[in-house]
């Protein structure tokens, strides 16, 4: 593992949820930041307190048209694509676009400029997964043709693309294979059942549990899964490397845990599951604790309350 100097930044769907804490700790560690965005589930507001810092740079672009970068690049973080199943049922075709057409386009922008390239890819290559937890060298159980093959086969794609790029073209590339993450900033429209969840509680309005509620998540604090993704960026590992928290709770526990945090008196009610809704999922991390010394340290409890606490303060805002 090297631990490299990473100067300047490109990032791709930086003004979305995850990528504006990236953007937020790239900045903080003295690296020179290009956020491009098209703005399509993301939001300038969630990198407003870093426009006109010095070194964060802020442009709107599709990626799926082009990506134009003057000047040096040491590293190219791909996050544009939707990702909750709201958004990518809703743009199913743009989702496809972004990982086949975008992910061409920000990985030819790390090929001319010699930059290390690390993709967003998901755990849903797992699909619904026949093996528990799951490892790395697991390959899926994913159905192409079903409501959430869009999302599932566009990232397996970017994971083919960016292999070949690496074989070919010798282009040092990383994938992170990210597990469900939560935290500051998320949508409270997103469809996530995190954010869906704390949005209703402290409503007061029923929370509402797909199906029996004991299918299993495993979830991240969004900074333990940052770090994650910049200690893989800071290496040379091609990966794919799982990032994520094994601890797993039922979806039924953590609607029970955000109406508990909130203090709220919303009563838990069942709805239909989605179709190809994953039954289980838990990350292996044997390999990044192997490879990049990473593992989650923040609890649920923790992560939950700070998580609780930015949303008390957006709709406090927003009134
Ligand atoms: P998000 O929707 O908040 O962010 C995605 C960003 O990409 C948005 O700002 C959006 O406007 C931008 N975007 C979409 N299409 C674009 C295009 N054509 N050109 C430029 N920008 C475009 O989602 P997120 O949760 O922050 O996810 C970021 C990445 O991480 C995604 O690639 C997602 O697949 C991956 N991921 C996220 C999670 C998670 O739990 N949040 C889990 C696994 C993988």
């Amino acid at each position: 593992m090297t631990d490299r100097q990473l100067q300047r930044a490109v990032v791709t769907g930086g003004a979305g949820f995850l990528g504006s804490h990236l953007c937020t700790a790239l900045l903080a560690r003295g690296t020179e930041v290009v956020c491009l965005d098209n703005f399509l589930t993301g939001d300038p507001a969630n990198v407003a307190h870093l426009v006109g810092e010095p070194g964060f740079h802020l442009t709107s672009c599709d990626v799926t048209d082009f990506v134009h970068v003057p000047g040096p690049v040491d590293l190219v973080l791909h996050l544009a694509s939707p990702a909750s199943p709201v958004d990518y049922l809703h743009l199913p075709i743009h989702t496809l676009k972004v990982g086949a057409i975008g992910t061409f386009h920000a990985l030819g922008l790390a090929k001319d400029k010699g930059a290390r390239f690390v993709l967003a890819s998901t755990s849903e290559v797992y699909g619904d997964p026949q093996v528990h937890p799951q490892p790395e060298d697991y390959w899926g159980h994913v159905n192409p043709v079903g409501p959430r093959g869009v999302y599932d086969e566009s990232k397996r794609y970017a994971e083919a693309l960016t292999t070949a790029y690496r074989g070919v073209h010798d282009v040092d590339t990383g994938i992170a294979r990210l597990f469900n993450t939560y935290g500051p900033a998320m949508r409270s429209g997103d469809g996530r059942a995190i954010p869906t969840f704390i949005t209703q509680a402290l409503a007061g309005e029923p929370v509402t549990v797909a199906g029996d509620g004991r299918q299993t998540r495993s979830i991240c604090y969004v900074d333990d899964l940052v770090r994650g993704v910049l200690a893989l960026a800071a290496s040379d590992d091609a990966g794919p490397v799982n990032l994520g928290n094994p601890t797993e709770l039922s979806v039924e526990q953590i609607a029970r845990d955000v109406v508990a945090a909130t203090g709220s008196r919303s009563p838990i009610v069942h709805v239909d599951r989605p179709v190809d809704d994953p039954q289980v999922r838990r990350p292996d991390i044997t390999r990044a604790r192997e490879r990049l010394g990473w593992e989650p340290r923040i609890t649920w409890e923790d992560g939950l309350g700070r998580t609780v606490r930015w949303f008390v303060d957006a709709r406090r805002q927003a009134a």
